[in-house]
């Protein structure tokens, strides 16, 4: 188990099957998604959206996806 796999699998909502170092693919939670353009990094919390959403940390992920299901502080 990595170290921020079951934050992440608890915010996109499905289990994942990482790499050996931790990197796995799966659809965006950012935009409507048909193929896998979302690479995540289970040990490190670094993403990217290959489809251009954007890319960053285990942090701006959560604030991001906050939003998107409008949850406000
Ligand atoms: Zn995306």
């Amino acid at each position: 188990m990595f170290k921020y796999q079951n934050q992440i699998e608890q915010m996109l909502g499905k289990k994942l099957k990482p790499q050996a170092n931790g990197q796995v693919y799966t659809h965006c939670p950012l935009h409507i998604d048909t193929r896998q353009s979302f690479s995540i990094n289970l040990e490190k919390g670094l993403w990217k959206c290959h489809a251009g959403c954007g890319s960053g940390n285990i942090l701006q992920l959560t604030r991001i996806m906050g939003k998107e299901i409008g949850v406000v502080r």
